[in-house]
């Protein structure tokens, strides 16, 4: 039996007094925050067999920690996987999808061409410089398919839902061609959220999702998870203890805490993007609508096949009839509610400005080539009252 703390002298009980009390007979309803970077144990042999994987627990907070691992569960239950691994950010998790992917020197990497900017110049100053080969792709042509599989892939990188222009791949099918090429695939699911789309069900190999979007869906922390099958969990948690992106157990709480919302969220904010969408098509100051429940998408009917009713997702960009730069940041200097902010997802309604954010690094060729103009502007609903929505967006179009 250890010696009694209070026996002990003060300095000695300001270390350890009140810590590592047992929590038998009790169970707390909400997973606590393990704000701890290793885990004690009595025998060293215990220790012993979790290092040599006979038996689970934790022992650093780096390999692992309850309050992440509690989230990982429900991620991985979330999108049908066998094992989720929570990370520092979005930008982490794919890194350590390439990793767990098999990505090394002299490997070629087809990305979509619609891919995420910073996704996009992380391939190319960092993968590159480390020798892969990278190749951007289109992966919404059919007759460009046999040009990608042409380069034999180790990896094919995609979205299932791009920014900002919302395409859809056909998820299935390119799939179903990557495995005939031996081709792994990774998909960024974090526009679509399993609530449209469980690409691993149509055999991807990785997910990978920011959760500083819907995952956390409050706009209070940065993170990402990667997701997988079983097969996939010992590269995965490899790489991980390596890179050391480890997602701190307060935000990997606050991610968990979303969770449980996201459901309802992602259904209201789906609704009111749908509603949005329909209204400002019919609206005169509007040129074009690019959102995937609307007839008028590309990717409408594969939309609806794909995500099985759920809705189509709440972002949506918008082309403002004959806007220039300054008219843009006249009407959304104008809104009110939409705030301005550099992320999607949130419960608040957000507003973005492609042509001077996400889209700022390329040339205005690049982007004219995208469909990126100067008079497009990205919304991301948010679960506010539609209407309300609309008022504030009509009132700073009255202004322009
Ligand atoms: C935001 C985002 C990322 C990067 O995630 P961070 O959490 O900011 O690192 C990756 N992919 C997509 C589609 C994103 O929207």
């Amino acid at each position: 039996m250890a010696r009694d703390i209070r026996t002990r002298r003060l300095a000695t009980r300001a270390v350890h007094a009140g810590e590592r009390t047992r929590s038998d007979g009790f169970v707390p309803m909400s997973t606590p925050i393990y704000s701890t970077a290793t885990f004690i144990y009595d025998h060293l042999a215990d220790i012993d067999s979790i290092s040599a994987g006979e038996r689970t627990g934790f022992t650093y907070s780096r390999h692992g920690n309850p309050t992440n691992a509690a989230l990982e569960a429900a991620v991985a239950s979330l999108e049908g996987g066998g094992v989720a691994l929570s990370v520092a950010s979005g930008m982490s998790a794919i890194l350590l999808a390439l990793l767990a992917a098999g990505v090394e020197q002299g490997t070629t990497i087809a990305a979509s061409q619609e891919i995420y900017g910073v996704t996009t110049k992380f391939l190319l100053d960092v993968v590159a410089r480390w020798g892969a080969r990278i190749e951007f792709v289109d992966v919404f042509d059919p007759a460009k398919r046999n040009d990608i599989w042409k380069l034999e892939p180790k990896v094919l990188l995609l979205e299932s839902l791009t920014n900002p222009l919302l395409r859809v791949p056909d998820l299935p099918s390119l799939i179903k061609e990557a495995r005939g090429h031996k081709t792994r695939v990774i998909v960024d699911n974090t526009f679509a959220t399993p609530l449209l789309l469980r690409p691993l069900e149509h055999g991807a190999d990785f997910v990978v999702h920011s959760a500083t979007k819907y995952f956390g869906g409050h706009g209070d922390l940065t993170g990402g998870v990667l997701v997988a099958q079983e097969e996939h969990a010992a590269e995965m948690r490899h790489f991980a203890r390596l890179v050391g992106a480890v997602l701190g157990p307060f935000e990997a709480w606050l991610t968990l805490r979303g969770m449980k919302t996201l459901p309802l969220r992602f259904a209201r904010q789906c609704e009111n993007a749908q509603r949005l969408a329909e209204w400002l098509s019919t609206h005169p100051r509007i040129e074009s609508v690019y959102y995937p429940g609307l007839d008028s998408h590309p990717d409408h009917a594969l939309a609806a096949a794909l995500f099985n009713g759920q809705g189509a997702g709440g972002v949506l960009s918008l082309k403002i009839r004959g806007a220039s730069r300054e008219d843009i940041f006249r009407l959304v200097d104008s809104l009110e509610l939409f705030l301005k902010a550099t992320s999607l997802g949130d419960v608040q309604s957000l507003v973005l400005y492609p042509a001077i954010s996400s889209h700022r690094d390329l040339s205005p060729k690049q982007r004219e080539r995208l469909g990126i103009t100067d008079n497009l502007i990205r919304l991301s609903a948010g679960v506010e009252d539609a209407e309300d929505l609309k008022d504030d967006l009509e009132q700073a179009l009255a202004k322009l």
